[in-house]
């Protein structure tokens, strides 16, 4: 069915003018109607701005200008990324209405490439949460069960895709945002190393953490997308000028004979059987293409949720702190004075999980209990990057799950912010360490509900991920399935 085609295929199609810009990206916008219609996973779309850009693509193919291997490509782009042309609300009320003067670097990029923005996509609420279910407007649900949750926090763009409404999405991810989502939509999603893309226009939560990476229904087309985005920009000072693969070319090499690492930590309490399973199986399917399993430990992995929690906290305590009501978005009606101004929009702008995390973070970061809290948690990241580090000597990849359970319900965790962020156990940690990791779709559980499965790497070893993952995938076909009301 061509709505379901490939990136790839769709910019192969495009270019050749087999297919209008226009025309896919039509359809793209009438699949994401019915999309949100079912799983309410947008926040902004343009119906008129959007065609009128797709038909200046097919005006740039016309006349013969060099166009990049996104042509005509639809993209979905989670809301806290800075569209210029597109409102971008962070899914909060402190920002309602927002338009930024600037697109980020990511979109810049997306465009020249020709892509075609089609939309922005719910989130929980300046992406803290793990569910979308922070979201001020409305949670989104799971297209492969409605009552349950995508994940989050970038459920609209995972939901995008899952549900095949565009081939590619972007998500941000400060401690599991795009993977964990992925894994319960039963998509793909890469976290890059932190600064192989550049943050420039992505509203900050919590920065030493915060990464943009893509969304696609297979590792070809977030190859794609990733060599897209990813490089040196001179507005992100962490935006590495590092040597930058074209990622797609590289899967069309084998990885070679792989050291895969199993994780002691990871299979230990709490994940839930049919997660194991799934996994177990991963390993064989990779001892099957040659891979040899190395066994190990990360020692300060029970650590990372509370270190993350810490430090995402004390980040977002001191990002947050521009939203005033005074700069931009949200301004209380009727202030007392002044300094009501400051306190009753944020008080009325903020959601209860930000006010939260502000709170908690401004307690870390005090006097007094800065040493004990924020530089005890800055210690225990340098342990936990330490032990990637040493593990990293004797494997080339760290295989686990992505996350302890399948999709939850909705409203199952939302009166228990601990439980909630336990979601995020086996993900926090490469944000910690900065390293890349991806979650691919590995299985079922028996309810039919997606598994994913995380494929993590050294610092920059993003084409021996994709690789890795490429070659799973050429033997498997659980990426191949979409949600039952998709199947055509
Ligand atoms: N779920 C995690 C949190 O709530 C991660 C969020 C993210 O990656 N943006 O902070």
């Amino acid at each position: 069915m061509t709505d379901e085609q490939s990136a790839r295929q769709i910019a192969q199609d495009v270019a050749a003018r087999k297919r209008s810009a226009e025309s896919v990206v039509a359809n793209a916008l009438d699949r994401l109607h019915a999309a949100d219609n079912a799983y309410q996973l947008l926040v902004a779309l343009d119906a008129d701005g959007t065609l009128a850009r797709a038909r200046d693509v097919d005006r740039r193919i016309a006349a013969g200008q060099r166009i990049g291997p996104l042509a005509g490509v639809p993209v979905a782009i989670k809301d806290n990324i800075c569209t210029s042309f597109l409102p971008t609300t962070c899914a909060s009320r402190i920002l309602d209405g927002f338009r930024p003067p600037y697109d980020a670097h990511v979109v810049e990029k997306l465009r020249a490439a020709g892509a075609v923005i089609v939309a922005k996509t719910n989130l929980d609420e300046f992406a803290m949460g793990s569910s979308t279910e922070n979201s001020a407007l409305r949670p989104t649900r799971n297209p492969w069960d409605p009552q349950r949750v995508p994940g989050g926090s970038s459920g609209g763009s995972a939901v995008a895709v899952a549900a095949r409404a565009v081939p590619i999405a972007l998500g941000s991810d400060t401690g599991g945002s795009i993977r964990q989502p992925a894994s319960l939509c039963g998509v793909c999603g890469l976290k890059p190393t932190y600064g192989r893309v550049s943050r420039y226009g992505l509203v900050a939560f919590a920065s030493s953490l915060d990464q943009v990476g893509p969304f696609a229904t297979d590792v070809h087309d977030l190859a794609l997308v990733l060599s897209v985005i990813a490089g040196h920009d001179a507005r992100d000072s962490t935006a590495v000028d590092e040597p930058l693969p074209d990622y797609a070319a590289e899967l069309d090499r084998p990885p070679g004979k792989l050291r895969i690492g199993r994780v002691r930590e990871h299979f230990a309490e709490g994940l839930d059987p049919p997660v194991a399973a799934a996994v177990d199986a991963a390993f064989e399917t990779f001892r099957s293409l040659g891979a040899e399993i190395v066994d190990l430990s990360l020692p300060h992995a029970p650590y990372a949720v509370a270190c993350y929690y810490l430090i995402c906290t004390a980040e977002a305590s001191s990002n947050l702190a521009r939203y005033d009501g005074v700069h931009y978005g949200y301004r209380t009606p009727r202030p007392a004075d002044y300094v009501d101004v400051y306190a009753a929009s944020r008080a009325e702008g903020f959601g209860p999980e930000v006010k939260r995390r502000i709170m908690l973070g401004t307690f870390a970061l005090s006097s007094g209990y800065h040493d004990a809290y924020y530089l005890r948690a800055l210690r225990v990241r340098t342990l936990i990057k330490n032990d990637f580090l040493g593990a990293f000597r004797s494997c080339d990849l760290i295989l686990g799950p992505t996350t302890p359970t399948a999709a939850f319900r909705l409203g199952e965790k939302t009166e228990d912010p601990l439980a909630m962020y336990l979601a995020d156990i086996y993900t926090v940690s490469a944000n910690l360490a900065g390293i890349p990791a991806l979650s691919i779709p590995c299985g079922f559980t028996p309810d039919g509900l997606p598994i994913g499965m995380q494929l993590a790497g050294p610092l920059f070893a993003e084409a021996r991920l994709l690789q890795a993952a490429a070659a799973y995938q050429s033997r498997t076909t659980w990426h191949t399935r979409a949600p039952a009301s998709n199947r055509s």
